[in-house]
């Protein structure tokens, strides 16, 4: 059914930062036009949309990594996608940020595409506080005796955001890890340097586009490794859905109403320069035709 009140603009008449599409899909709006908005789709293309419902300015940004065909991440030994588990827990974060009255939003709300540009130009839309980017790890493994989460901070960023992506990043690993622990049945891999890391190319910039690409304070958490059988045992209960996502908003949490620092910063940057490769994005349908 079509709604007659097309309402372009927020009540007080300016235009908002994000739209939710009528098909579902939170997309940066761009300018309003006579008919709804000229919006940033989800690959990054722009297209006009004209049912778009406002979503207001959000504090904190989720981005569950990966989506749609071409990006599904990790694959558990268990059949478990790591584009469909961070959805799962990415949903669980928003809720628990809702319920304690946290305004947030999220880049991909189906299973879709979304470039990283996209994720990022996003959260500065919303100009927002925090931005954290959802994963579960895939290379190769090795027996630790605890959790090897691995959080993943900004380096190259104007100096306050650096520091506030150390603290975001310290604050997630202290509450995700000490969370993940109390499940002491499970045999956890982790590597060496596992903590709060800044990874840089060869150009001192920081490898990874969700945390090159903002100027929000961001960081990357890798909950733990999906390729490991126990640890994927455990990713599909609904119990660690419930646990890490409440460890996760216990950091956020922190960071927006504490001082305290987190821990598990590793101050030695990891190196890796990634083979540069695009991966095919196909946009999902904005409207209902
Ligand atoms: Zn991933």
């Amino acid at each position: 059914m079509q709604e007659k009140d097309t309402t372009q603009t927020d009540p007080d008449g300016s235009v908002p930062v994000a739209a939710l599409t009528q098909s579902g899909i939170p997309v940066v709006v761009l300018q309003p036009t006579d008919a709804g908005y000229l919006v940033l789709t989800p690959c990054g293309n722009t297209a006009e949309i004209t049912n778009g419902a406002p979503i207001d300015r959000a504090q904190v940004v989720v981005d569950p990594g990966h989506g749609g065909e071409w990006d599904t991440g990790a694959v558990g030994p268990n059949g478990l996608v790591e584009r469909d588990l961070n959805l799962k827990l990415s949903r669980a974060v928003l809720e628990e940020l809702a319920d304690r009255g946290i305004p947030a939003a999220t880049t991909r709300t189906f299973d879709y595409g979304v470039s990283l540009s996209v994720r990022a130009a996003f959260a500065d839309a919303h100009e927002a506080d925090v931005l954290i980017s959802i994963h579960h790890n895939a290379p190769t493994w090795v027996r630790g005796d605890g959790p090897g989460s691995e959080v993943f901070v900004q380096s190259a960023t104007p100096l306050q955001a650096r520091a506030d992506s150390a603290r975001l990043g310290g604050l997630l690993y202290e509450e995700i890890t000490t969370a993940l622990a109390a499940f002491d049945d499970v045999a956890w891999s982790r590597l060496p340097d596992a903590g709060v890391l800044r990874v840089l190319q060869p150009d001192g910039t920081d490898t990874y586009g969700i945390l090159r690409r903002p100027s929000t304070p961001s960081a990357l958490i890798e909950y733990g490794y999906l390729s490991n059988h126990s640890e994927a045992e455990l990713f599909a209960t609904t119990e660690y859905i419930r646990v890490a996502a409440q460890a996760t908003v216990d950091a956020i949490d922190a960071y927006l109403h504490t001082d305290r620092l987190g821990t598990g910063i590793i101050h030695e940057p990891r190196s890796f320069d990634p083979q540069s490769s695009s991966t095919p994005c196909d946009d999902p349908s904005l409207e209902w035709n």
